[in-house]
């Protein structure tokens, strides 16, 4: 068996320890003599796994029993219809600061349910380089709540201070850089991620609400059933069958977290000490590598950067894969390179892949 360095965008490495739990337990879950595939998930033992997986999560996040912590599907990009839904209604308006693809991915859904502000950071040629700066989030007081991405996937930003919005509820896509870091909860109303970047793999979407917020939603006789956030808080996200795998392997994944890593402070000590190494790499290629985002801006999850032409890159993603680097190709609407370093990988692989640039730039330039 060979292991790669796997620098995937999403869905994303996994920690080993997670996959190798997961294939011991895989033919006899907690001593059911099932999966947890297979097993219903109005089981006692399923609803354990699921509630702790809920537990796990409100711990790390440092959330209190005032969030509900609802596990949903159809990606983060349900969430871009599923908010306006639930609060933007009857004149209500809204904020939205667009920092990246996904804040445009958003605000297209915001449009079929009603009005909203736009602070963006777009360059004219399309493109995004920045994080805007406190000064320039003119948030509309009425507004009933702000929408921001924390991380930018695709462009490679990443927000370094949590904006002031006054009083109004501040709504987050953590999707790409969820419990990468700590972050103040109290600052916000409702966060949502999908699982497949940072928490374990596709199929299940987190998104936490706290209890003010939670009572501003629409009613849940005027939505369909499903798209209620009010159905799936009522039911503690088992109005339906969940993603129980999904759920699974995000348990396994928040217990690594907490138990392995040491919660989120050491996790974000780690991911520093990895966006350090790549950078100083790009900035100390006298140009060979080259990053387009402003440096305070720079995502440490997503690390972007250019070569002198598009023939090297490719020549780049060939050599890195050859050399056991695998999903350093950026985004199909930007090109050039992106590594993509969620929590899963540690130290030692940024490391390895810094060796590889280095070698490269040496053979190269
Ligand atoms: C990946 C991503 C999305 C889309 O997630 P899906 O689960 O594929 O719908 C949305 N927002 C951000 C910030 C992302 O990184």
């Amino acid at each position: 068996m060979k292991r790669v360095i796997n620098f995937n965008a999403g869905p994303a490495a996994i920690p080993m320890e997670v996959l190798q739990k997961a294939q011991e337990e895989m033919l006899d879950w907690n001593g059911t003599g099932m999966s947890v595939m297979e097993v219903s998930h109005r089981s006692k033992e399923y609803e354990a796994m699921h509630n702790e997986a809920q537990d796990l999560f409100r711990r790390l996040a440092g959330m209190g029993p005032e969030w509900k912590i609802l596990f949903l599907t159809g990606g983060a990009s349900s969430q871009f219809f599923m908010l306006p839904m639930n609060y933007l209604f009857d004149g209500r308006k809204a904020a939205y600061i667009v920092t990246g693809h996904w804040g445009k991915a958003a605000i297209k859904e915001a449009k079929h349910f009603g009005p909203f502000d736009v602070i963006t950071t777009e360059n004219p040629d399309g493109t995004f380089t920045r994080i805007p700066k406190q000064e320039e989030l003119k948030i509309d007081p009425a507004a009933v709540y702000a929408h921001m991405t924390s991380n930018n996937t695709i462009f490679g930003s990443q927000w370094h201070y949590w904006p002031e919005v006054g009083k109004v509820p501040l709504v987050c896509d953590m999707s790409s850089d969820i419990f990468s870091r700590p972050f103040p909860a109290d600052k916000f109303s409702l966060i949502y991620a999908g699982a497949q970047k940072n928490l374990g793999p596709s199929g299940v979407t987190l998104v936490a609400i706290r209890e003010d917020f939670y009572s501003l939603a629409q009613e849940q006789a005027k939505l369909p059933t499903m798209l209620s956030y009010r159905t799936h808080a009522e039911n503690n996200s088992l109005y339906n069958t969940p993603p129980c795998f999904s759920i699974y392997i995000l348990n396994l994944t928040l217990k690594w977290l907490l138990n392995t890593i040491g919660g989120l402070g050491n996790m974000q000590k780690i991911n520093l000490e990895k966006a350090r190494i790549l950078y100083e790499a790009i900035d100390k290629s006298e140009g060979f590598y080259r990053g387009p985002v402003e440096k305070d801006s720079r995502s440490q999850m997503n690390v972007v950067f250019r070569l002198t032409t598009p023939e090297m890159e490719e020549s780049f993603v060939k050599e890195a894969k050859a050399a056991g680097i695998v999903g350093v190709k950026g985004h199909r609407s930007t090109g050039g390179i992106r590594f993509s370093i969620y929590n899963a990988n540690l130290v030692e692989n940024v490391k390895k892949a810094t060796d590889f640039m280095d070698e490269f730039r040496r053979k190269n330039r």
